[in-house]
């Protein structure tokens, strides 16, 4: 079936949504969307491409595509500590296919809907397939987590576990295999369903100094903490939270190499001080937020070093670059 432009928007994105109208004073259909901002907040904007072959392959479901494309944009908004409110959907498609928009449509705003986000606009094109999303937030401004504000003694957090979802990415890559459908099936959903630490960034906004969301992996991502905080840092990678499904099921240096240098498992690494450390522990408590402190922030002069049972470790800082 084909369909115009006008009618893809009507039929697949322009639905009806629970509006904020108190914010909300243009959604999608005017020229543009048009946000009222409530006093003492700033917005948080953050955009991402996802680009068939670079960023998912062909033979994704559009139910996965549609949900990894809100979760991958929201985590930014996690690292920042800010509260997702509003987004905008950039869609270019080579041919309007009726199924793969309706369960696309369906999926992005079933995860819109966890989240309470709502979509206010956005462009429709013709193309290779090519998804753009951005993201618009609120934070109050002294809570913003910004890469730039960790300090020398800081401890360096974790949440979650890493490493998981490099292996979802290699196993679907068919460059490691494994027996067991039930784990096979769990770390691939690790990869493809990753969950965006939004309920975390809130809650340690007002504790953590500084923080990033781990696309590109530890290393890499750790890495644009440090050089914008101007600092070094110790990372003890006996400390390195890895699953004992990986433990037990791969080889200690393929899962250290996941964990450290290969992205996407959209976890928070975050920086707080030894004084807003009590804090820190009863709000994980409280909130039952699973974290592991890996390393503290030293001065800019000692560099940044891995340590592996007490002895200094040489590390390629590599992470996923897409031009190298
Ligand atoms: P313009 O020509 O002014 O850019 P468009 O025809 O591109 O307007 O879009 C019309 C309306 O539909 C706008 O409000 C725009 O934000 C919205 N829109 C277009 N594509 C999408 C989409 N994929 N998802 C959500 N809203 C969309
Ligand atoms: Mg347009």
């Amino acid at each position: 079936m084909k369909y115009t432009e006008f009618e893809i928007i009507s039929k697949y994105f322009q639905r009806n949504q629970k509006k904020n109208l108190n914010e909300i004073k243009k959604g999608i259909g005017d020229d543009s969307a048009l946000i009222k901002i409530k006093n003492n907040n700033i917005l948080a904007i953050s955009t991402d491409t996802l680009v068939e072959g670079t960023h998912f392959f062909k033979n994704i479901t559009p139910k996965d595509l549609a949900y990894k494309t809100v979760a991958v944009n929201i985590s930014d908004l996690a690292a920042m500590g800010a509260h997702p409110k509003w987004t905008t959907l950039s869609i270019t498609l080579p041919k309007p296919n009726n199924m793969w928009l309706e369960e696309f449509s369906n999926s992005f705003f079933n995860t819109l809907k966890q989240y309470n986000i709502e979509l206010i606009g956005g462009d429709t094109n013709r193309g290779h397939l090519s998804i753009t999303l951005s993201i618009y937030g609120l934070i109050e401004e002294k809570n913003a987590l910004l890469r730039s504000n960790a300090n020398i003694g800081d401890l360096i957090y974790v949440t979650g576990n890493l490493g998981e979802s490099a292996a979802g990415l290699f196993l679907l890559q068919k460059k490691i295999f494994i027996k067991n459908l039930k784990i096979r099936n769990y770390l691939i959903k690790k990869h493809l369903h990753p969950i965006p630490r939004i309920y975390e960034g809130i809650k340690l906004k007002k504790i953590a100094n500084a923080a990033i969301d781990i696309s590109d992996g530890l290393i890499s991502d750790l890495n644009h903490i440090l050089k914008n905080s101007q600092c070094g840092a110790n990372i003890n990678i006996n400390k390195l939270p890895i699953s004992t499904i990986l433990k037990e099921n791969f080889k200690r240096k393929y899962y250290l190499n996941w964990a450290l240098n290969i992205g996407e498992d959209y976890e928070l690494c975050f920086t707080v001080s030894k004084k807003n450390v009590p804090k820190l522990d009863v709000v994980l408590k409280k909130f039952s937020i699973n974290c592991t402190c890996i390393g503290y922030i030293t001065p800019i002069e000692q560099g940044f070093n891995l340590f592996y049972n007490k002895r200094k470790i040489l590390f390629k800082k590599k992470g996923f670059n897409h031009f190298s």
